[in-house]
């Protein structure tokens, strides 16, 4: 049998200082204890981290996570890396880093309304999609598609690398060194679980957030840049539903305003649809720590019907919008240039930097290339591909 993965090996206790040391001030143990339900992850229950470090005299353990996401290189190219929409399409829609902005304020204020951790959900939140590469989920296929007989390519397993691995901020150890509940919350959007059978409610959060943040915003997106029209939406129920009570509440509007009053109405509709479902249910459950719901089957979502409603809208957004011939145009081109750069990297790897090369001795060159054209921005991609293939 091998090894698990490092993010599946136990972590060591970190011990939370509690009181603050610096007078006056409440450390983060004091705050949640006053803020957070019992079944919320309390951060003076955190597993720790892999490496121990000292506890921080003001920020809590899920604080320092999210800064060091944040100031992470890999959190900061999300800026220039495809959501659905390529910037040659304008720059109205969104890209991966204002998605992940969104996911993070839902998932925040779902988790402050539910007294959840709110710091491990931002932690959690900026790191969902911190994996992707270029170009979306055409680029994941290309890069799948290219580690075909490596075991594949996927942008959660990718992000797990990322912080593990391949960032570094400390000269002694690789990675973040991320605490064990933001570690686990990542691997089990990549199809693991290594504290047990369930996600932390504060995962779930993340996870419904980013499913009310991308129907929300692909409908905007599509339909501000012309791919679908509001009137064949509203064959929708759930976006019926969200024109009625927009009519009720300002009138007949039309045109831009009617596509942002209706987007708007799309976010409120679900994140209070989520909240009364799983609201009532969490205030019954007399759970009194993090075991109960993990054990659960119970998942923070929205109620069956609005489930079916997203659902349809989905697949309107996938027949209508993600297959829409101006994308697959793009994507096909974008896969064609991905392949095409990672074959000339694993042809020619002193084109890749010093630690890349490194990582080919351990994992091989096919994943080492992969893994430094995941990291690029869109940009960045194009340019490596004009100069070491078009050129
Ligand atoms: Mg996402």
């Amino acid at each position: 049998m091998t090894a698990p993965p490092r993010s599946l090996q136990k972590h060591r206790m970190a011990t939370p200082s509690d009181p603050c040391p610096w007078s006056g001030l409440l450390s983060p143990a004091e705050r949640e204890r006053g803020l957070l339900a019992p079944y919320a992850m309390h951060s003076a229950d955190s597993a720790g981290r892999r490496y121990p470090e000292p506890e921080h005299p003001y920020r809590g353990s899920y604080q320092r996570d999210r800064d060091r996401i944040l100031h992470s290189a890999a959190y900061r190219r999300l800026s220039g890396k495809t959501q659905v929409f390529t910037g040659e399409m304008g720059d109205y829609h969104r890209t991966r880093l204002t998605h992940t902005l969104e996911v993070a304020s839902l998932a925040r204020t779902i988790g402050r309304a539910l007294r959840l951790n709110e710091d491990l959900i931002e932690a959690l939140a900026l790191l969902h999609d911190i994996g992707h590469p270029p170009f979306g989920h055409a680029g994941e296929d290309a890069l799948n598609a290219c580690l075909a007989a490596e075991g594949g390519f996927s942008h959660n397993r990718h992000a797990l690398t990322l912080v593990e691995e391949i960032e570094h901020r400390h000269e002694s150890f690789p990675g973040l060194n991320l605490t064990a509940e933001v570690l686990a919350g990542q691997a089990s959007r990549a199809g693991l679980d290594p504290l047990g059978p369930g996600p932390l409610l504060e995962t779930q959060v993340v996870d419904a957030a980013d499913s009310i943040t991308y129907d929300a915003h692909d409908t905007d997106d599509a339909v501000k840049l012309g791919l679908v029209r509001i009137e064949e939406l509203l064959a929708l129920p759930l976006i019926d539903r969200c024109f009625q009570t927009v009519r009720q509440r300002a009138g007949d509007l039309s045109g831009e305003r009617l596509r942002k009053a209706i987007v708007h109405e799309l976010i409120d509709v679900q994140v209070g649809n989520v909240l009364e479902a799983s609201g009532e249910f969490l205030a019954r459950c007399n759970w009194s720590d993090t075991s109960a719901p993990r054990q659960s089957a119970f998942r923070i979502g929205p109620d069956p019907a609005l489930t079916a409603e997203k659902r349809q809208l989905e697949e309107f957004l996938y027949a209508h919008v993600y297959r829409h011939e101006r994308l697959v145009a793009v994507r096909g081109h974008a896969q064609e240039k991905l392949r095409q750069l990672w074959a000339t990297l694993v042809d020619n790897p002193c084109l890749m930097p010093a630690d890349f090369q490194q990582r080919a001795q351990q994992h091989g060159l096919p994943r080492s290339a992969a893994e430094y054209v995941a990291g690029m921005t869109d940009r960045y991609c194009q340019q490596c591909y004009q100069e070491w293939v078009a050129g």
